[in-house]
């Protein structure tokens, strides 16, 4: 085999494309891949790993280049790039899709909202399914209907032998297992098929409080969200807000509280479920309504476009007790840029339904993933996000479960990674060794083979 029998582009530093094709949506990351192989087809993709294997040179894998820590990219190695493998084909009897990994959340939720149907996942339109879909996938659907995960019904995955093997319930079970949380570690998925479920408009979008409210906005939000059903989501957060319309002029730049609601149920009832959340506080700013599940994913992109700088840190958080509560506060009116951010997605409702060790993904005990991102376009603000950062995930650490979310990570090491799969973490190692004895997936939240 040699480059030469690829469908797909090879770009290597010597070409005029290569600064865009090893751009990521992360800025703060600048690795210099020795080549990137432009996949067109499951063929190139096994061509690439064997080509890799054979002559000693590390991988990784991107789909959609979201990944914070910068995973998708490899130093002087072989980036398998799946951008371009972007076919969907979705089965609206069976309410299923088969979708390629090259696809964005943005592709897959137009192509599904044409027949009234929708994957739950992420909040912003340019991640990718591949790395999202591994880690376990969080959004507006996850009270409704899941982490992306639960929705999985099949993955077709290029081993590190070069091998294909359909992974389900029935082929390559334990494989199945882990693939669904573990991350890039077993293989390269080609396609996914997953469940779709039924979703047209929902009745969503932000409602603001002053920062001076938000003890008892956050208190209030806990209580509504314990008892409410399935049908309700929204996630809270701490935000400067942005200077532009459609915000009003008086808000702009300042430090407030609010959630974006996402309400499912029967749209004439939407007004009633609102009602007394309306009555509290009351809001600043209330742009929640009806509109098109698309609309409701796509409501950030503009805000965060690709090319900024980011740094993460990330929570698991069971309670949200006084003491949490007024860190909280403390580390929301000190947000260095208007785009960095604190965001408490909920991971009950649907998410609770399916046990910890049934797939590898461990952490269902848990309310809430907080994520703690610090993102300014600048690069010279690129030390002060990232201290405001580090300092607020270190004031929670003592009022967090322990672990996080794998794609809510920066490379944090071994023990953290352990803490995030828990007791799955065993299985997980023994799968990686039957499946991948010499890590030759290891550009990941890694799981080392024994
Ligand atoms: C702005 C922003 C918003 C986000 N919002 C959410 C959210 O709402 N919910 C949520 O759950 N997460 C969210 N994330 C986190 C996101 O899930 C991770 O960044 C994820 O890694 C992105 O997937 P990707 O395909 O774009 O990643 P990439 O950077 O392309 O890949 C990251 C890693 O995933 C693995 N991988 C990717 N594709 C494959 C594949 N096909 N086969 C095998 N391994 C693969 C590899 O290990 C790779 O190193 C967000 C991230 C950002 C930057």
């Amino acid at each position: 085999m040699s480059y030469q029998d690829l469908s797909g582009e090879v770009i290597t530093p010597k070409d005029t494309n290569y600064e865009n094709a090893r751009a990521i949506y992360n800025a703060m990351i600048d690795k210099k891949p020795a080549v990137i192989v432009k996949c067109k087809n499951e063929q190139d993709v096994v061509n690439a790993v064997n080509y890799a294997r054979d002559h000693n040179i590390e991988v990784s894998i991107k789909s959609g280049g979201h990944n914070g820590a910068g995973l998708a990219l490899v130093d002087d190695g072989l980036v398998i790039d799946l951008s371009e493998m972007k076919a969907i084909n979705i089965n609206p009897q069976s309410k299923t899709a088969v979708i390629q990994s090259g696809n964005t959340l943005a592709d897959v939720d137009a192509a599904t909202h044409e027949y009234g149907l929708a994957l739950p996942s992420g909040i912003i339109g340019t991640t990718g399914i591949g790395g999202i879909t591994l880690g376990g996938g969080i959004g507006y659907l996850s009270r409704k209907g899941g982490l992306s995960i639960d929705n999985l019904l099949e993955c077709e995955v290029v081993l590190a032998t070069g091998e294909v093997v359909t992974a389900n319930k029935n082929s390559h079970p334990d494989l199945f297992w882990a693939l669904r949380g573990g991350g890039g570690n077993f293989g390269v998925v080609v396609s996914f098929t997953f469940n779709l479920i039924a979703i047209k408009n929902v009745y969503a979008g932000p409602m603001f409080w002053p920062l001076e409210k938000a003890k008892k906005a956050m208190k209030f939000y806990d209580n509504v969200t314990k008892t409410a059903s399935n049908d309700l989501y929204g996630f809270f957060a701490f935000l400067i807000v942005p200077p532009a319309e459609p915000f009003p002029e008086d808000l702009w730049n300042k430090n407030v509280c609010g959630v974006v609601w996402n309400y499912t149920g029967p749209i004439e009832k939407a007004e009633e479920v609102f009602k007394p959340i309306r009555e509290f506080g009351p809001p600043i700013l209330d742009f929640v309504g009806e509109i098109p599940m698309p609309a409701l994913n796509g409501m950030f992109d503009a805000l965060y476009p690709p090319g900024m700088q980011w740094y993460w840190r990330a929570h698991y958080i069971k309670e949200l007790t006084d003491e949490s509560i007024d860190e909280n506060i403390e580390f929301g009116s000190k947000i260095p840029t208007m785009h960095s951010t604190t965001h408490f997605y909920p991971i009950d409702g649907a998410v609770h339904e399916v046990s910890n060790n049934e797939t590898a993904w461990a952490n269902r005990d848990a309310r809430w993933a907080q994520v703690i991102v610090g993102v300014d376009p600048d690069s010279a603000k690129a030390d002060k996000v990232t201290n405001w950062c580090k300092d607020y995930f270190d004031a929670l650490t003592p009022y967090a479960m322990g672990g996080a979310y794998v794609n809510f990570m920066m490379e944090e090491g071994q023990a953290r990674i352990k803490s995030s799969y828990k007791d799955n973490y065993d299985r997980l190692v023994e799968i990686k060794t039957k499946y991948d004895p010499d890590n030759f997936f290891h550009i990941n939240q890694n799981i080392k083979p024994n």
